[in-house]
């Protein structure tokens, strides 16, 4: 049994990231001490509070894990599943700080998770959940604008992120920036245009730059572009769904798409929100009329295609389906999706993994976005856009007079439109993702590294180190 299994002989995510960590850590000259404070979670909140269920009393299991204090607030998402524990929350929370180091994002790590199967309880009993776990994390002040928000994960979205504000709201009644006490919230409700999407756009983003890299897509037998790559996405919630959907419409194909259920495939390519809307009618996305169906969900991890997308949950890729991964590029929207053994086999074979700690940052980029919107109380875009568009009215003017020509009406409507929110949010996305890749690529190149997962922990320790290093060590 390796070092990083535990007694029944299954992972501890925790040491997976650790492992990860001690790789890139020996690109990086510094005394141990501060890396052994890097790697540590500063604090663990584990609780069990009751919850009146029917007639019952249901006792529930929850976590909030702040990996990092070296950036305030700390930051990261809540998930809701029965495979939430200590050690997949802290690990979560560790990536949250890695992550967050890559894409400048000033925020420590954190990450929250309650065990239930939010599919097998009512919306009322999740509401009653949500609300008790907010109000524990309020009274150990493991919540707040300036101390700890989170955001939505697998198994939640919009609606518990509302319903934990207006707990924190109710609570700390006459908290100017409570707003920004969670993010991922509706945009009725203070949250930003473009969140919702903000991770599966990052994926995206991510992975069309790795595309347009020759050297990279020479080593993996591929063309230049992403029109026509084979595309295969493992989960079709947020991050799944968004992912896939930008994917094919920038004219990749998506030939396979697996839920839990199990997976549907056409070589042609599947319309993604067709298949969506199937999804939402019948509750699986099984039998959908242009696909054929692969029982077995995981299968389709081992279809012959160009990029494998993991978006459901950790641990797909092991040491025993690695081999039989097909994939040139494998892209980590999901958190965890490798393990270290699988890692291993699949560097081997030549696969290129752009690793989970940068590829789905965009979800607390933008989150980042949305708490500076909630604490400076204004939407983006509302003071600029009209300026805007006067200023590019006068300079089509003078263009006009001096070259003498008459600009058509739909050119004037391109030219002149002021941003809005969504455009800003998007644009802010895409710069990030861009020079994340560049600046892992980069270093990973200056330094020799083997593969983009050990630069990129050598690209966030050492933006930790530093602010470690100016922050100093005192009591
Ligand atoms: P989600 O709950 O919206 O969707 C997950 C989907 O995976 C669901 O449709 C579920 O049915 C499916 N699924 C579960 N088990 C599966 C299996 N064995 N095979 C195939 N599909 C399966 O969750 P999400 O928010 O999309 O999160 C997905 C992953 O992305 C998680 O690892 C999460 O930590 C990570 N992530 C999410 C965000 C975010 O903004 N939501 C940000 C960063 C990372």
């Amino acid at each position: 049994m390796s070092k990083n299994q535990n007694k029944t002989g299954s992972y501890s995510f925790f040491n997976c990231i650790e492992k990860n960590f001690d790789k890139a850590a020996r690109f990086i000259s510094i005394e141990k001490g501060l890396l052994e404070q890097i790697k540590a979670c500063n604090s663990v909140y584990r609780m069990h509070f009751p919850v009146k269920i029917g007639k019952e009393i249901k006792v529930v299991e929850a976590y909030r894990v702040q990996h990092s204090h070296h950036k305030l607030p700390c930051k990261g998402g809540i998930r809701y599943s029965m495979k939430v524990n200590q050690d997949e929350i802290m690990t979560l929370a560790a990536l949250m700080t890695y992550k967050c180091a890559i894409v400048d994002v000033p925020f420590g790590g954190a990450k929250g998770g309650i065990k239930i199967d939010p599919q097998t309880i009512s919306s009322e009993n999740i509401e009653k959940i949500t609300r008790r776990y907010t109000s524990e994390l309020i009274k150990k002040n493991f919540i707040g604008p300036g101390i700890d928000v989170p955001a939505p994960d697998y198994g939640t979205g919009e609606r518990e992120m509302s319903w934990i504000f207006d707990t924190f709201l109710s609570l700390r009644s006459g908290d100017v920036d409570a707003l920004a006490c969670v993010t991922g919230k509706p945009v009725s409700q203070g949250g930003v245009r473009g969140r919702k999407e903000a991770t599966g756009l990052g994926v995206f983003y991510g992975v069309r730059e790795l595309c347009h890299v020759k050297e990279d897509m020479d080593s993996v037998g591929l063309d230049v572009g992403l029109v026509g790559k084979r595309i295969i996405i493992q989960g079709l919630g947020n991050v799944g769904y968004h992912a896939a959907s930008f994917f094919h419409e920038s004219g990749a194909i998506i030939i396979a798409l697996a839920e839990r259920e199990g997976a549907i495939y056409n070589e042609k390519g599947l319309n993604v929100s067709k298949v969506f809307l199937h999804l939402k009618n019948n509750g699986s996305i099984l039998n959908f009329p242009e696909a054929k169906n692969i029982e077995k969900t995981e299968k389709a991890l081992e279809l012959e295609c160009d990029i494998l997308i993991p978006a459901a949950l950790e641990n797909v890729i092991h040491k025993n389906n690695a081999n039989r991964i097909k994939a040139k590029i494998i892209g980590e929207a999901a958190n965890g999706p490798i393990t270290p053994e699988a890692d291993e086999i699949l560097d081997k074979k030549g696969v290129i993994i752009v690793p989970d700690i940068y590829l789905n940052a965009g979800g607390v980029t933008v989150s980042y976005f949305e708490w500076l919107k909630n604490l400076s109380h204004v939407r983006y875009g509302r003071m600029e856009k009209k300026f805007r568009e006067n200023v590019n009215a006068e300079f089509l003017q003078v263009i006009e007079t001096v070259c003498k020509k008459k600009i058509s009406i739909e050119e004037k409507k391109m030219i002149l439109r002021g941003p809005r929110e969504i455009d800003l949010v998007r644009s802010g996305l895409e710069d990030t993702m861009i020079n994340g890749f560049h600046k892992i690529c980069d270093l990973k190149k200056s330094l020799k590294i083997e593969n983009m997962r050990t630069a990129a922990f050598v690209l966030s320790i050492n933006k930790i180190i530093d602010s470690y290093e100016k922050l100093g060590i005192f009591p």
